[in-house]
């Protein structure tokens, strides 16, 4: 409580009110007629410019050195947070280093180290599947293509996607829970269905732009913007949100609302990159 996180609250606190954490936020202007589509995508890009100012730090919450690491944690991430995916895998890699080491490991002793993820015997198995498929099929690398990756055991398109844009470069979008809740509450889609989602905002921003958009999107939604409590009152999307409003709007208790770097807390990563403001997440059982 009250701690400065390094780098989040200073940004924050010293633009506001177009920062998190910073003065009071306004509502969103009530358009006199409805928005046109045009109107709709100068906002959504003057939204993306807000978070890259906002979030130049964001990045995959998953920690990885290589893409196998990487299809593995996004694996294990299902219905459970980033942060658990983080504090699991070190013994995990440590144990199987590679999908040969993987596809060769006791199905009971696999199970019992991912056991902090939940289902962890469905994830064993996809991990057991997917190793092999690695191993037999594809030399023991990782496919760089999107119709490679979805024929893997229990990798569909928003894994393959995360795989893409942060291990091979790949420009992708991942409509995860977060990204879907707030385009639909910023009016860039109406649409429920995640490769809906993802065609609807593919059309509004080039290629180059949707695998950061993704992290920026994700960490809004992780920080500020909540299922529940959105922090409306300390938020820098204010100016430009159509569902300013439906969370906690006044300043003080909206900043109580913050969290991960914004709101002194340590972040989901144990080993972040090195411009994370925060502080790293502490490994499994320390707090
Ligand atoms: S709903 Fe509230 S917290 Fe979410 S983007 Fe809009 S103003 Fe920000």
């Amino acid at each position: 409580m009250g701690e400065q996180p390094a780098r989040g609250r200073k940004k924050a606190a010293a633009s506001p009110p177009r920062a998190a954490g910073g003065g009071p936020a306004r509502a969103a202007k009530k358009p006199a007629k409805p928005e046109s589509h045009l109107a709709m995508v100068r906002r959504a890009r003057r939204i993306n410019r807000e978070l890259a100012e906002l979030y130049p730090y964001a990045h995959p919450e998953l920690d990885f050195r290589n893409p196998f690491e990487l299809l593995v944690a996004t694996v294990l991430s299902a219905q459970t947070t980033d942060l658990r995916v983080n504090q699991t895998t070190p013994a995990l890699f440590a144990a199987y280093p590679t999908p040969e080491d993987m596809a060769a490991a006791d199905p009971e002793k696999l199970e019992e180290i991912i056991r902090p993820t939940g289902f962890f015997r469905a994830k064993a198995r996809s991990l057991a599947g997917l190793s092999t498929v690695l191993r037999d099929d594809f030399g023991g690398e990782v496919p760089g293509r999107l119709e490679d990756l979805v024929t893997l055991p229990g990798v569909g398109r928003k894994t393959a996607n995360v795989v893409l844009g942060n291990a091979f470069g790949v420009p992708g979008l991942t409509v995860d829970t977060h990204f879907g809740r707030l385009v639909r509450r910023w009016k860039w889609t109406e649409q429920e269905d995640p490769e809906k989602v993802e065609a609807d905002v593919a059309a509004i921003f080039p290629r180059s732009e949707w695998t950061m958009l993704s992290h920026r999107v994700i960490f809004h939604g992780r920080r500020v913007c909540h299922s529940r409590k959105p922090a409306c009152g300390a938020c820098p999307i204010a100016p430009l949100c159509p569902a300013y409003g439906e969370g906690e709007t006044d300043p003080e208790k909206a900043r109580k609302l913050l969290k991960y770097e914004l709101g002194g807390q340590p972040g989901q990563r144990l080993s972040p990159p090195p411009d994370y403001p925060g502080r790293p997440a502490p490994p499994l059982g320390a707090g």
